[in-house]
């Protein structure tokens, strides 16, 4: 009993046999190993070890985005008095420690996130749907090309002036959503992103790692006690598959559309944040382990609410497409500041936000959003084409 590490070690393959024993093969420092075992999780990220293998690796096209991001030395402090003083707006009314925060820039089709580091350095990383804007060609060095990209919007232009990027910590990737068609099986589970990746605004990545291996450690915790596994693991693929298309239907789907329009996104950001909170973060807090066991619009309760999630989404979008038609899109943005107190567990402070802003959205549907409705307008399909493919890295 007890647990071995291996470090460091490259896992070159995998060969698994439902119901049997999985065989790894490795490379570590000294030799090559292969091991045995009763099961096998896959934790290997965006390399996807078993998805690749099998064939159960699906990228998704409908969702063509891309990232670049690094670390930034010299970067403003948001809290910088010099900065307050230049733009007495920027820090008017605002009691708050943002330089400490995570801070989120976001332009037409893209958004940025500003991540203050231990020691300084500040992340910057910026991710956009290759449909709505346009990446500056490769000539470029990666750090360079963020900072030109970025240079288009006042506010990170001004924080980035005099900041030098770090060589040689640059990350950059294409096309980022997959999905693994199967979960697990008798021997096996996948977790995290292995089994799939959407998106990163909202940050959805820990909330996935801490289902996905709940997931993993029940089906393990089960075969010990001699359930039947393969009636538990059917049920997880049905499950984690559907998770994952609810999901970017509900929250992804088209959203780059209407990111960069202040009315528009203000809505959706709090149905969205309203609806996580009520649906799934409450009860995690309430029910701990257990609450882990209602894998994401999984449930026949979660159902109606996918659907209004996936309606107000997909006609924010359709709204935005048709104010950028007619050259409105974006037009209340200047000087806008949504100063928002936060959101918390209380169930009629969140019904007050989710009902207020189904109001909003009924009135914005009833002055302009039905000049978009499919029976007043068939051209208003986001139809630009992206080349398709796998995440690709450099
Ligand atoms: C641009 C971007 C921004 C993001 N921002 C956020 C955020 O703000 N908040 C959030 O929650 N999530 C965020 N995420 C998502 C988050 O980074 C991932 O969901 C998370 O890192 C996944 O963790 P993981 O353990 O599944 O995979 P990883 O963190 O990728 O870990 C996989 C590990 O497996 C190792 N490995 C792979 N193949 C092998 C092999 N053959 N042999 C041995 N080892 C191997 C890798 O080296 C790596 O160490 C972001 C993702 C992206 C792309």
């Amino acid at each position: 009993m007890g647990v071995s590490i291996i470090r460091p070690a490259l896992v070159k393959s995998v060969d698994l046999y439902e119901g049997g024993e999985q065989t790894l093969h490795l490379q570590t420092e000294n030799s090559d190993k292969t091991i045995k075992a009763r099961w096998v999780i896959d934790a290997s990220g965006v390399r996807c070890l078993l998805a690749r293998k099998n064939n159960w690796y699906k990228p998704n096209p409908s969702h063509p985005t891309l990232a670049a991001w690094t670390r930034w030395k010299g970067v403003k402090d948001w809290d910088d008095a010099n900065l307050a003083e230049k733009y007495p707006s920027l820090s008017k009314n605002y009691v708050g420690i943002r330089g400490t925060a995570t801070n989120h820039i976001i332009g037409d089709g893209w958004w940025a996130w500003w991540i203050a580091l231990k020691g300084g350095d500040t992340s910057i990383g910026v991710v956009i749907d290759q449909r709505r804007a346009k990446w500056p060609p490769e000539e470029e060095p990666l750090g360079e090309k963020i900072r030109e990209f970025l240079s288009s919007h006042p506010v990170a232009r001004e924080m980035m002036d005099g900041a030098e990027y770090i060589e040689g910590d640059i990350n950059f990737r294409r096309n980022l959503p997959y999905s693994s068609s199967v979960q697990s099986g008798d021997g096996f589970a996948l977790t995290g992103d292995a089994l799939a990746f959407i998106d990163p605004f909202y940050s959805p990545g820990m909330d996935w790692i801490a289902f996905s291996t709940m997931a993993a450690v029940n089906l393990v915790m089960a075969w010990r006690k001699g359930e039947n596994i393969q009636v538990l693991s059917d049920k997880l693929n049905k499950q984690f598959a559907m998770s994952y298309q609810r999901m970017f239907e509900a929250l992804y789907l088209n959203k780059y559309d209407y990111l960069g329009d202040y009315e528009i996104m203000r809505l959706g950001f709090r149905l969205d944040i309203a609806f996580y909170y009520s649906f799934i973060a409450y009860f995690l807090f309430k029910d701990g382990e257990e609450g882990f066991k209602e894998i994401p619009f999984t449930s026949p309760q979660a159902t109606p609410i996918f659907a209004l999630m996936r309606l107000y989404n997909s006609r924010f979008a359709a709204i935005a497409r048709k104010r950028r038609e007619d050259g409105r899109f974006g037009r209340l943005n200047s000087g806008q500041r949504d100063l928002f107190p936060g959101f918390n567990f209380n169930r009629s402070f969140l019904l007050k936000i989710i009902t207020k802003s189904l109001f909003a959205w009924a009135l914005l549907e009833i002055k302009e959003g039905w000049k978009s409705w499919p029976v007043f307008n068939l051209n208003t399909a986001n139809d630009q084409a992206i080349e398709e493919g796998e995440p690709s890295q450099a």
